[in-house]
């Protein structure tokens, strides 16, 4: 059976992830699935984050049908390549410039041309798997005349959400003012009761830039083109919404936690560790490992912001006040971009003593940390996160009790679920005075609620590892789509 696969032509699939780190992660580590198996994989990066991805070396030499190819965003070299305030630059060069940079592509894959001399062995490409905020790519792919199936690296209550934004905007329900935001949201179908407009995608708020709502409305009707949808997430965790998406595309493949899936399908338990330091934008400072073995079972609150989330000079001194009056243990991720450019020049502002003294007894700040060792180490007992995605699931697979404080696009749907619905963690959407950090971070730490949200969210940690588990649906979603590759191969 294996020999007469391994003769069989192996399928050629070209992954082509949004350019941020939230979406490239998941990706890569999908393209490891695949090339686990056999498939060859064109990974295609702009090439500015090609270059930041310093270890595709090793990747290939473990993987060796995974291959690298890096295409141009069509930004001049010195753009700052922020989403936050660029977002609109960014997806506007993608759309004018990339677009037609990877239909040439496409034309040169699919007919044999090489585009390097490594890619000698290559079988023609058979499918696309692209990011479902670039569908662009949808139309290159007709153009050539082969599949793609799309990707969202967010969670299915917020893909579900963002399909309904065209109704919820047609209803009125949308966009709205502060003065709404408690407000019950009506049609989005299985979320009755359970979403408040705050809970919406940030689009939805009034205030964001029309351009970006026009952008995600755009993506979510052109990405139902797509012959099928794989999701980072698992049928236990979101069957009923995944139910509700399962009406808009013609195949789901609900396949997470991929990186638990990688680990469970390659059986090396480093491997989960070391691919996600080959799939990170920015250099990890590991000197965190070192402090959290210093650090009592349990005790330490981490947190981060993510890749993306931007703070103002007086959030950041809330969170901080708030973490040092809280008594815990904390290990805290300051990227150096953290703070909005507008804010810069006052960074360097004196910071209060009890700050310096509390962090220097309890605190340690790193710039970057290795994010899933962090919360797999027995040190950490809570994650203080702006609920993006791959931390939240990241988490779950941890076990660790989230307090959520989401600022963009998916991360307010993610938290109303983590909140409300699994009851995993608490939502401090929308506020981060000191008194509430505080309030929220001893509660979690050591509240009543904690053994419940604990007990809850190692429920799901197990359900997680059943799904990536070889009688699991995660497991099995992803034969499926390997199977259904399979059958494009021209
Ligand atoms: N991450 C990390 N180290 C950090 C902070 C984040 O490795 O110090 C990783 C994290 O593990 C996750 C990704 O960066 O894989 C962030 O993705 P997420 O979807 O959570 O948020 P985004 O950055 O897209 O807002």
């Amino acid at each position: 059976m294996e020999t007469e696969m391994n003769l069989q032509p192996q399928p050629h699939v070209l992954l082509f992830p949004f350019p941020v780190q939230g979406h490239i992660k998941p990706m890569l580590t999908l393209a490891q699935l695949l090339c686990h198996s056999g498939i060859h994989v064109t990974f295609v990066n702009t090439e500015h984050n090609h270059l930041l991805l310093t270890q595709r070396e090793a990747l290939s030499a473990r993987f060796p049908t995974l291959h690298f190819h890096s295409i141009s965003d069509g930004l001049p070299s010195d753009h700052p390549r922020s989403l936050n305030p660029y977002f609109i630059d960014i997806v506007t060069s993608l759309r004018s410039k990339t677009g037609p940079l990877l239909h040439q592509l496409l034309v040169s894959l699919t007919s044999k041309t090489d585009v390097d001399s490594a890619a000698d062995q290559l079988p023609p490409l058979s499918c696309v798997i692209t990011d479902g905020l670039m569908c662009f790519a949808i139309d290159a792919a007709d153009k050539v005349g082969i599949q793609v199936i799309a990707v969202r690296t967010s969670s299915a209550c917020s893909v579900w959400c963002y399909l309904c934004v065209p109704k919820l905007i047609e209803e009125g329900q949308a966009p709205f003012g502060d003065e709404e935001s408690d407000k019950m949201v009506l049609g989005v179908p299985g979320m009755e009761y359970i979403l408040r407009r705050r809970d919406l995608p940030s689009i939805c708020r009034a205030p964001t830039n029309h351009t970006v709502r026009q952008f995600f409305v755009e993506e979510h009707i052109a990405i139902t083109r797509a012959s099928g949808l794989i999701l980072n997430t698992f049928d236990e965790l979101e069957s009923s919404v995944l139910s509700h998406i399962a009406s808009k595309f013609p195949k789901i493949y609900a396949i997470g936690p991929l990186h638990a899936l990688l680990q469970s399908r390659v059986g090396d338990d480093d491997l989960s560790s070391s691919s996600a330091a080959a799939a990170s934008l920015r250099r990890e400072d590991r000197r965190c490992m070192m402090w959290l073995d210093s650090q009592e079972a349990g005790s330490v609150i981490f947190v981060s912001y993510g890749s993306l989330v931007k703070l103002t000079r007086v959030q950041l001194l809330e969170f901080w006040h708030g973490l040092v009056n809280s008594g815990s243990p904390f290990l805290w991720v300051i990227r150096s971009d953290v703070l909005h450019s507008t804010e810069v020049e006052h960074a360097n502002r004196v910071t209060p003593v009890e700050l310096e003294m509390g962090t220097k007894e309890r605190g340690f700040i790193v710039d970057w940390a290795p994010q899933e060792e962090v919360l797999a180490h027995e040190a950490v007992g809570g994650f203080l996160t702006h609920s993006g995605w791959n931390s939240t699931l990241q988490a779950i697979w941890a076990g660790v009790p989230m307090l959520c404080w989401p600022q963009l696009a998916d991360q307010q749907v993610n938290s109303r679920w983590v909140g409300e619905v699994w009851k995993i963690g608490v939502d401090m959407k929308d506020t981060c005075d000191r008194a509430t950090v505080e309030t929220m971070i001893k509660a979690l730490m050591h509240g009543e609620e904690r053994e419940v949200i604990s007990r809850a969210v190692d429920q799901y940690a197990k359900s997680a590892r059943t799904s990536v588990g070889e009688a699991g649906s995660s497991y099995h979603n992803l034969e499926t789509l390997i199977s259904d590759l399979r059958t494009l191969v021209i």
